[in-house]
């Protein structure tokens, strides 16, 4: 055997015997970019498992599909649907977010959403009784649910949404599938959303960065293996109105407004996908400092918020795991 035939022979041993066969898929699924770069023998497969289970999920979840449970539940006027499994699960576990929060998540806020514009994108500021009127049609508590029949029944008006949490099931259910697949490293990034398993081929650990709200490059990275990295931002989705203000897509379910507090984004570092992308979006609705008092009653996530004066506020069990790409207004570390 000539010696460079010898030499690659031992490369490509290697590579397979690290497991470190590298495959990237990326593709569109609800509404965003998704990316998946996963290692291993059965990376490839597992990625295109993952393609075919988020198309089925966003069957499930969509808004504007007419056969999927979200499209079917919202124009249902009062009469009791059948909806998947998954999809009585994810309403299920919303609605404690919802109530765990004080409503700071709202699963039942589509019918504002939509009469701001945000899920055509004619964008528009609805008057005062717009808004009042459409308010009182978004109580998740008037939404009733039979787990044995697996139906749903929303009051007449009432709307349902996945967008605060549809893309961190997916990705729960991705870290599933590569798991299933004996995959044991991998990086997600399901439009901002990052999940990671295990950790770098190398057992390094991954970094992940967080972006500036403020357009650009990362102003911090931060060290996860094993983690759901996921980040919600006024900056992803807004418009500016004829009246000089700029409006998020982000609700207050109490005002029916887009949110305007001193946060540009919050990202919050767990273990699960679907708990880490529910509490994103509730945290950035809190605010700041109802926020902390969240954190300080649960403790079982992380967080960093960027505020729009540029204060960076982390939890303290991020202190070994972040780093700081970029000068802050001041540096809060929450304990
Ligand atoms: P995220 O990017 O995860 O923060 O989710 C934002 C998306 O969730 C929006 O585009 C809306 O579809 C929906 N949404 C907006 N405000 C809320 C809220 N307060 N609770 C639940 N879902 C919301
Ligand atoms: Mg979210």
């Amino acid at each position: 055997m000539k010696k460079h035939t010898f030499l690659l022979l031992i490369i490509a041993f290697l590579l397979t015997a690290c497991g470190q066969t590298k495959d990237i898929k990326s593709f569109e699924a609800m509404n965003t970019f998704m990316t998946v770069q996963a290692y291993g023998k059965n990376a490839k497969k597992a990625k295109q498992l993952i393609k075919q289970r988020i198309e089925v999920l966003e069957d499930f979840f969509s808004t504007t599909k007419i056969n999927s449970d979200v499209y079917k539940l919202n124009n249902s006027q009062e009469t009791e649907t059948v909806v998947h499994p998954e999809t009585f699960e994810i309403l299920q576990f919303a609605l404690k977010m919802a109530n765990e929060t004080s409503g700071a998540l709202n699963p039942c806020l589509y019918n504002i959403t939509s009469a701001w514009g945000f899920t055509t994108g004619s964008y528009r500021v609805p008057s005062q009784d717009e808004i009042s009127f459409l308010l009182k049609r978004t109580d998740f508590n008037h939404l009733q649910m039979d787990q044995e029949r697996s139906t749903v029944t929303l009051e007449t008006g009432m709307q349902v949404d996945f967008g605060a949490v549809g893309k961190g099931y997916a990705g729960d259910q991705a870290i599933k599938i590569l798991k299933e697949q004996g995959v044991k490293s991998a990086i997600l990034d399901l439009g901002g959303n990052i999940q990671t398993l295990g950790t770098k081929p190398d057992g390094s650990e991954w970094k992940v960065g967080i972006k500036s709200p403020f357009g650009g490059r990362a102003v911090a990275g931060v060290k996860v293996c094993d983690k759901a990295v996921i980040t919600s931002g006024g900056y992803e989705r807004f418009f500016t109105a004829d009246d000089g203000n700029s409006y998020i897509h982000i609700f207050d379910g109490k005002t029916g407004r887009p949110v305007k507090n001193e946060i540009a984004s919050v990202t919050i570092i767990c273990e699960s996908g679907l708990y880490g992308d529910s509490l994103s979006t509730a945290l950035f609705v809190m605010g700041t400092e109802k926020a902390v008092a969240y954190w300080k009653t649960h403790r079982e996530f992380e967080f960093i918020i960027i505020t729009i004066d540029e204060d960076l506020i982390y939890t303290k069990g991020l202190e070994s795991k972040i780093q700081l790409l970029e000068d802050f207004e001041s540096v809060t570390v929450i304990e």
